[in-house]
C-alpha cells in the first residue's frame, strides 16, 4: 500500500482504520450526564505547527474534556506560582486509579502528580485568588478561548452540575487535602473549581489547536503568544508521558510513544513535540479511563507519521 505522505490523507486513513472498532469500551456511567453519550462516535483532529490542519469523523462535534483541562490548569498553576507548585504536589506516576483515596493518605496528602484527581484539586486551589472560584473558572475558560481561536468554547453547566451533585469521592479528596493543610482555600471552591474545568466542552479541532504551544516549546505558534516557557512545556510533557492516563501511562508510552492526556468524556490529547498536536474522541472507555478506540487511533498515526518521542 502506499504510504500517505499527506496529513490529511493520513488523519482519513486512521478515521477509515477506526470503523470496525467504533462503539468499544463502557462511556463513564458515573457522571450521570455522561451516562447518556452515544458510544458510536469518532474525532479525530491534527493541528501542526506551519499552520496546516486535518480532521475526520465527528471533530467538529462538541464533547466534555475532562481530565484533559488538568494539562492547561498546570500551565496556569506554574505560571502564577512558579516552582513553589511542587512544594504541593508531586511529579511521579501513581500506578494507581485516578481517583485513589488510599494512596493520598499513605503519602500525607502530597498527591504523587497533578494529572490524578487528588493533584488537580491542589492546582485548582492554587488557582483560587481575589475572584474567588468564579475569578479562577474564567481565567481558565479564558485561556482555551485563546488557545482555541474560537470564543465558542464554554463550560457545559448540566455536566458541572451533574458531576458537583455525585462526586463523593472528589469531595473525600479535597477534604483530606485541607485536613492535610494542602488546600489553602473552601473545599467547596477547589471543587467548584474542578467540576467547572473538567466540563469545558470542546470539539476536536479546538483542542489540537488549544494543545499546539506544548509542541512549540510554550509559545502558540498560530497567535504568537508566550503560553509557558519552554522548560516548563517540556516538562508538562514529560509529566503527560509519566502519568497522562494514570495506572495505563506505560502502556499508552509504549502504544503511542507521545505525551498525551485522557479525559472520562472519551477525549485524548497527544502532543508530538515540533510537529503538532492532536485530538481525538471516541466515548467508550477502557477500564482505566481512556478512549480505547481513542488509543488505537493514536496508535495508528504514530506509526503512519513517525512521530515519537523515543
Ligand atoms: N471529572 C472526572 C472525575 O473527577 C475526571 C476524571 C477523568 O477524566 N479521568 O472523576
Amino acid at each position: 500500500m502506499r504510504r500517505p505522505q499527506d496529513i490529511d490523507d493520513i488523519v482519513a486513513l486512521v478515521c477509515r482504520d477506526m470503523q470496525r472498532h467504533i462503539g468499544r469500551g463502557r462511556v463513564a456511567d458515573y457522571i450521570p450526564a455522561l451516562a447518556r453519550i452515544d458510544p458510536r462516535q469518532f474525532g479525530i483532529a491534527v493541528a501542526l505547527i506551519d499552520g496546516r490542519a486535518a480532521a475526520a469523523g465527528d471533530a467538529d462535534t462538541a464533547f466534555s474534556v475532562q481530565s484533559i483541562s488538568k494539562v492547561f490548569t498546570l500551565t496556569l498553576a506554574l505560571e502564577k506560582l512558579g516552582d513553589g507548585l511542587w512544594k504541593r504536589v508531586g511529579r511521579e506516576p501513581s500506578g494507581s486509579a485516578f481517583n485513589s483515596i488510599v494512596q493520598l493518605e499513605s503519602e500525607r496528602g502530597i498527591p504523587r502528580n497533578p494529572l490524578i484527581n487528588a493533584g488537580a484539586l491542589v492546582v485548582a486551589d492554587a488557582l483560587l485568588g481575589e475572584g474567588g472560584p468564579e475569578g479562577a473558572i474564567a481565567a481558565i475558560v479564558g485561556l482555551l478561548r485563546r488557545l482555541a481561536g474560537d470564543a465558542r468554547v464554554s463550560i457545559d453547566e448540566e455536566v458541572a452540575a451533574s458531576e458537583g451533585e455525585t462526586g463523593f469521592r472528589n469531595a473525600s479528596l479535597a477534604n483530606f487535602l485541607r485536613a492535610s493543610g494542602n488546600l489553602r482555600g473552601a473545599v467547596a471552591d477547589g471543587l467548584q473549581v474542578y467540576v467547572h474545568q473538567c466540563a469545558l466542552s470542546m470539539n476536536c479541532r479546538q483542542l489540537a489547536r488549544a494543545g499546539l504551544y506544548l509542541a512549540n516549546q510554550g509559545v502558540d505558534p498560530l497567535s504568537g503568544a508566550e503560553v509557558t516557557t519552554p522548560l516548563r512545556a517540556r516538562r508538562i510533557n514529560a509529566i503527560m508521558m509519566t502519568c497522562g492516563h494514570y495506572d495505563a501511562s506505560g502502556d499508552f508510552a509504549f502504544r503511542v510513544g507521545l505525551p498525551g492526556k485522557s479525559g472520562v468524556g472519551g477525549g485524548i490529547l497527544a502532543i508530538a513535540p515540533r510537529h503538532g498536536a492532536v485530538a481525538v474522541w471516541s466515548p467508550g472507555l477502557s477500564p482505566q479511563g481512556s478512549s480505547l478506540v481513542g488509543v488505537l487511533a493514536l496508535q495508528r498515526l504514530a506509526s503512519l507519521t513517525g512521530w515519537s518521542v523515543f
